[in-house]
């Protein structure tokens, strides 16, 4: 059971003191209290834990300091969206607001391979207007011999190139443990010139482990691939594990599903799980269109697959994109042929608009038939 506060509940005043008497009274229940900072106003919830079936929610609700009570299913019991659930739920980080009806663009690097092309990348998103970019250090690849990254040895110069663009956060796949450290330490040293979005990827969804260390960390938020070959709700329940260890800051990735089903795409793209993941959790949603088609074909319309996947998911309502751009694809040491050219950034920024302005139309239209 979440009991959820007035905003900006006040810990010292009578009602409040009053409220936590009669919880900690309660017999076989303990309680957690979470405070979810925003930039506007403090919302105070506190979890009941153990039976809390007896226990009735009107008469919590009857307390002053109470503003609801949400009785949680057993499932996603942080990140999930419960009965009656209908919370708004994001968050900021380095100045970038994630939420589940909001949009951010990190285009990027599959991998980074040397300054030159980070820079043309940092420059290009700043062009564009952009705040966000993906670089990856460390690279999960199938075959040991592929190029597995540059590792910590590149993050000086992409942490500065970072800074000196202005891009708030990078999305930065991490494989192990160790590399948080990396990060941190790199971050420090460079005197914080950018922020990082800890990227787990689709082989690591159910790396227990590390799913409980960079859940434990509040310093930067998560991004959770899906697993390319488990159910939505095994990919559903790795989320909540970084949530369950503090770390509520997470978004979930769609990036497609393996099966040749999918043929000829990389992937079987599932976009159309979008509005199913927010309609399940709180979680922002992000979609990955590069790893899901995995190439530059185009329809007979001209538009490259890339981009009619990536308007499926926004016109349905996706919080994040996470896409491959590269100077030169066919230079590139991962994925290059996926990989957007530099050029074509603002014609795909006006191509999500167009998708984003759809979806938003398409709410409109719901309210007024609502009505
Ligand atoms: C990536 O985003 O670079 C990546 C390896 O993605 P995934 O984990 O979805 O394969
Ligand atoms: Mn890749």
């Amino acid at each position: 059971m979440i009991i959820i506060l007035q905003p900006d509940a006040d810990k010292k005043a009578p009602a409040y003191e009053k409220l936590m008497r009669h919880l900690e009274s309660l017999p076989g229940i303990s309680i957690r209290v979470h405070d979810e900072k925003g930039s506007e106003q403090t919302l105070t919830e506190i979890y009941l834990v153990g039976n809390t079936m007896p226990l009735i929610s009107e008469e919590i609700e009857a307390y002053e300091a109470v503003d609801r009570v949400v009785r949680v299913s057993r499932e996603y019991r942080v990140l999930g969206r419960h009965n009656n659930d209908l919370r708004d739920t994001h968050f900021e980080y380095n100045g970038v607001r994630f939420g589940q009806d909001n949009l951010q663009i990190f285009a990027g690097l599959c991998a980074v391979d040397k300054p030159d092309n980070v820079e043309s990348m940092m420059k290009a998103l700043k062009e564009n207007g952009l705040q966000c970019t993906r670089m990856g250090a460390y690279k999960p690849r199938t075959s040991p011999y592929s190029f597995q990254g540059h590792g910590k040895d590149c993050l000086p110069y992409v942490f500065e190139l970072a800074g000196k663009y202005d891009i708030k956060v990078i999305s930065m796949e991490i494989t192990h443990d160790d590399q948080i450290d990396e990060i941190n330490e790199a971050l420090e040293t460079a005197g914080k010139p950018t922020g990082v979005m800890l990227q787990i990827g689709t082989r690591n969804t159910q790396n227990f482990e590390l799913l409980k260390t960079a859940g434990r960390q509040k310093e930067f938020p998560v991004l959770l691939k899906r697993g390319f070959g488990i159910t939505l709700e095994e990919s559903l329940n790795a989320a909540e594990y970084l949530a369950s260890e503090g770390n509520r800051n997470v978004i979930f990735c769609l990036r497609g599903m393996k099966t040749n089903y999918g043929d000829p795409h990389r992937n079987l793209v599932d976009f159309s799980h979008v509005p199913t993941v927010k309609t399940m959790t709180r979680m922002p949603v992000c979609i990955d269109p590069s790893h899901s088609v995995g190439s530059r074909n185009s329809s007979p319309d001209n538009i490259m697959d890339v981009f009619h996947c990536t308007a499926q998911g926004v016109i349905a309502g996706a919080n994040m994109i996470l896409v491959d751009f590269h100077p030169v694809p066919e230079e590139a040491l991962v994925d290059g042929p996926q990989a957007l050219r530099m050029g074509e950034l603002s014609w795909f920024l006006e191509d999500v608009q167009i998708a984003r302005e759809a979806y938003l139309k398409r709410c409109e239209l719901q309210l007024q038939l609502a009505q």
